[in-house]
């Protein structure tokens, strides 16, 4: 791939690595010309079912809704990244597994909640109790959002 740096054509591979329990393979590359160095993480693309709202309208999956709301949810936290991009990894195959090409919003928050119980478990309570009534994956971050502003 290109430098980011300088743009030129030609970098190469000068370590790969499996990170988040081998979903993803890390790689450091470096410039032929300018000798910069960066990094690079590649991941097989899936095909993900489509989500059904609750109010019956479909959405493509949003992986990086996901990822946020997340990271929210385990804000100082002592969970790593690595652990967290695992989880999404995994929630990602739980979908496909299904073998469908729609699920409901609700078996998503299912999920997440399912990773959250065994991530963190202050986390977990934090707002399962709020989750219950969610309707699909935007609420669960609005109600995010709130339970942020909230006093502990
Ligand atoms: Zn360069």
């Amino acid at each position: 791939m290109h430098c980011p740096f300088c743009n030129q054509a030609d970098t190469k591979v000068i370590d790969s690595r499996l990170v988040a329990d081998g979903a993803q393979v890390r790689r450091r590359r470096e410039c032929l010309s300018c000798h910069e160095r960066f990094t690079t993480f590649e991941v097989a693309e899936l095909l993900m079912p489509r989500i059904i709202k609750n109010d019956g309208t479909r959405e493509p999956f949003d992986e990086q809704k996901l990822r946020h709301g997340l990271l929210k949810a385990l804000e100082k936290r002592p969970v790593s990244v690595e652990r967290i991009e695992a989880t999404i990894n995994s929630i990602k195959q739980d979908l496909q597994a299904t073998g469908e090409r729609e699920v409901k919003s609700r078996y998503v928050g299912e999920k997440v909640m399912e990773a959250l119980r065994s991530l963190d478990g202050v986390a977990y309570v934090r707002f399962a109790s709020v989750y219950r009534s969610f309707q699909d994956i935007s609420e669960f971050r609005q109600a995010l959002d709130h339970l942020e502003s909230a006093p502990e």
